[in-house]
């Protein structure tokens, strides 16, 4: 007695996936052990066992894709002589790592200058014995506030029109400065008012689940001791505070100073069996890109491949804050949303997935549909589409490295 199989759709059984099948010839009870070694989710796959090595080179599909028929009756392919269909799944975990409280006055761009001298004054303008920095030190305390000073003794407080930087950096206030004025405190930009708190850093990965199943993904954002030589959780809950990542304002030193921040902090590798998306909740990107002032470029997060720290999201807080509130930023997404939208964004990032400007892989990767979400169900509508759908299904999803 002949007993064979077939595989319908060899070609995706990429790598070592093997396919044996055992049998005594004695019975027509067959036993099929089927490995697939790279595990791509949403693949399918059906085994069609047979005493008839003409049945089975007979077999193929229907021209729905879908159904197996024998290919001359054009009838299907009875359920004796079939498994179901078999789709593989692939479980996403997510390392999810939060900076420590913030400090406002970290150098070199600090949100808040705590004293100085007044060295000169003219009117609305005072010049200031703390040097502000470039690059976006300019403008950045505008629309914030600086208490005036006799010594210890409080004449009052401003808000700031604009200041300018480096040596001699003035700051200029919208009513004149006192005659008496000789020093300052609390010179602070819009982020002190936000009060952004390591709390607020913790990202919310709420819309991970939905937008990823589609892709034959499984989201589990509980699980968390995703390291493969310890038990150990890896969710580190205090990552050193920076006010800023990017200091320089320059696309190299913010390269360099992410990809250190994540080198120092990712732990988890991706493995065969699962797959782990690293997520750090950060404050701003680069100095020159957070907001401050409001009129200033952001960014409010970043995802991608990485270079040798491999794949990494950063969300920045304070940014999607500051760009929620800041009067004429054109974002009417609500604070919570953004913030839930800016995850599941930045991680589609870190499968290779593009902006809109760059690529067309759904609504969720359209920023301006993003930024202007402002009802439940355009929320909703911000997904991947099968263009997207598709990098996220054949990605390859490495880890620490
Ligand atoms: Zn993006």
């Amino acid at each position: 007695m002949a007993a064979g199989a077939t595989i319908l759709n060899p070609e995706l059984l990429p790598g070592d996936g093997s396919f044996t099948l055992l049998g005594d010839g004695a019975t027509d009870e067959i036993e099929m052990i089927l490995a697939i070694s790279a595990r791509q989710p949403g693949n399918n796959f059906a085994v069609v066992a047979h005493t008839s090595q003409e049945y089975l080179e007979s077999v193929g599909f229907a021209a729905d894709g879908v159904t197996l028929v024998v290919a001359e009756t054009g009838a299907p392919v009875g359920e004796a002589f079939r498994t179901p269909l078999l789709t593989v799944w692939r479980t996403l975990y997510v390392e999810r790592d939060i900076m420590a409280d913030p400090d406002l006055t970290q150098e070199p761009g600090p949100s808040r200058i705590p004293a100085g001298a007044i060295t000169a004054k003219a009117d609305l303008t005072m010049t200031i014995g703390v040097e502000i920095d470039e690059p976006g030190g300019t403008d950045q305390f505008s629309g914030g506030t600086i208490a005036l000073y006799q010594g210890e003794t409080l004449l009052n407080t401003d808000t700031v029109v604009f200041n300018t930087t480096g040596p001699g950096s003035r700051i200029v206030v919208r009513y004149p400065v006192p005659a008496l004025a000789d020093a300052f405190r609390d010179l602070v930009d819009d982020d002190v008012a936000h009060a952004v708190t390591a709390a607020d850093i913790i990202p919310d990965l709420s819309l991970m689940a939905s937008r990823f199943l589609p892709a034959c993904v499984r989201v589990d954002t509980a699980k968390n001791d995703l390291s493969s030589n310890s038990s150990e959780s890896v969710d580190d809950a205090a990552v050193a505070f920076k006010l800023n990542v990017g200091t320089l304002g320059t696309n190299e030193n913010q390269t360099t100073e992410k990809d250190d921040l994540v080198k120092a902090n990712k732990q988890a590798p991706s493995s065969p069996d699962f797959w782990v998306a690293y997520v750090l909740g950060a404050f701003q990107g680069r100095v020159d890109k957070d907001a401050d002032p409001d009129r200033e470029d952001w960014i409010l997060g970043f995802g991608g491949r990485g270079s040798s720290s491999g794949p990494f999201a950063l969300l920045y807080r304070e940014s999607v804050r500051d760009v929620v509130v800041a009067p004429g930023s054109g974002v009417t997404t609500s604070e919570a949303d953004l913030w839930r939208l800016v995850a599941v964004h930045e991680v589609a990032h870190e499968f290779g997935l593009l902006d809109k400007d760059k690529g067309d892989d759904g609504p969720l990767m359209n920023n301006v549909a993003v930024l202007t979400a402002d009802t439940p169900a355009e929320v909703e509508a911000l997904q991947f589409n099968g263009v997207g759908l598709r990098k996220i299904v054949a990605a390859e999803l490495y880890g620490r490295n």
